[in-house]
């Protein structure tokens, strides 16, 4: 089948519909854009928790970004997102996982809360999102993409659980491209290296300790600086494409060579 007619089937009724968390800020906006920005038949729901931020997404292209205020981790949340792009749209072609918390601390800083919170927002609400999209994703043959780091595949002190939380949303990826495989649907993941995003600002980090932890990665990017959002989002459009119809179970490192220095 040529990638023209692949694409062709694919967008099937005109739309392709997808969903990115985290879109308000960072990887998740990029994501949204760089899916905008691909034409006329593309909406995309752009899912975070405040309604401010996401509307400067959707400034991008508003006739093709719809804010959907919602908490990935609230009980409702994955069914209320799903619902969403149904309701509004009729389909749901592609889900990315980008919502994402890394609240650092060493193993003695580390409290049952925090762990919850971390495990409840990287891993949970993933899998309940993916789970509450299966239908939807069935119909339309979908793609999830996972967001995930490079440091998953390795590990990071004094940011373990981070790490670890990461490293089971590749195992997911995995997972789910062989379970979900009859299905049609494919499941990938991208693993970004250092990118300059306002994470370790959302998570309480103090400038100068930004400052120590931008240093530690930039030794660690043989590539020499830190990535752009649209670098990631890039590479996540990629893998959700229609050309990309015979890559599943990949988690695509995006990190200037940091996992393999
Ligand atoms: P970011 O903090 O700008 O983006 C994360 C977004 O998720 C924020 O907009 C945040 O409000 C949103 N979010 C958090 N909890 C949520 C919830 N419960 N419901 C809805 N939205 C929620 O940081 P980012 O760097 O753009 O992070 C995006 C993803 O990329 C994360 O999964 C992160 O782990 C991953 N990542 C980032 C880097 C990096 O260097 N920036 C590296 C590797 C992986």
């Amino acid at each position: 089948m040529s990638d023209t007619k692949r694409m062709n089937e694919s967008v099937g009724q005109g739309l392709r519909v997808v969903v990115v968390t985290g879109a308000g800020t960072g990887i998740g906006r990029a994501t949204a854009q760089a899916f905008a920005d691909q034409g006329a038949g593309v909406r995309v729901l752009a899912v975070g928790r405040r309604a401010e931020p996401l509307a400067g997404t959707a400034e991008r292209a508003p006739e093709r970004i719809v804010p959907v205020v919602a908490d990935v981790t609230a009980p409702d949340g994955p069914e209320l997102i799903v619902r969403e792009a149904l309701e509004r749209f009729g389909r749901l072609d592609v889900l990315v996982n980008n919502a994402g918390i890394a609240p650092h601390a060493t193993l003695g800083g580390y409290t049952r809360e925090g762990v919850g919170a971390l495990l409840a927002t990287n891993l949970t609400a993933p899998v309940l999102l993916a789970q509450a999209a299966l239908p939807a994703l069935t119909a339309s043959r979908g793609v999830i993409v996972n967001v995930s780091t490079a440091v998953g595949q390795r590990g990071w002190p004094t940011n373990s659980a981070y790490a670890a939380s990461k490293a089971a949303v590749d195992s997911l990826t995995r997972s789910w491209a062989v379970e979900l495989a009859p299905l049609g649907i494919r499941v990938v993941a991208v693993a970004p290296g250092a990118i300059g995003t306002p994470i370790a600002a959302h998570a309480g980090i103090g400038p100068e300790r930004r400052a120590a932890l931008r240093a530690w990665q930039l030794a660690h990017t043989p590539l020499g600086r830190i990535g752009e959002a649209a670098e990631v989002a890039w590479a996540v459009a990629q893998l959700a494409s229609p050309q990309a119809s015979f890559v599943t179970g990949v988690v695509l490192p995006v990190d200037g060579g940091a996992v393999v220095s």
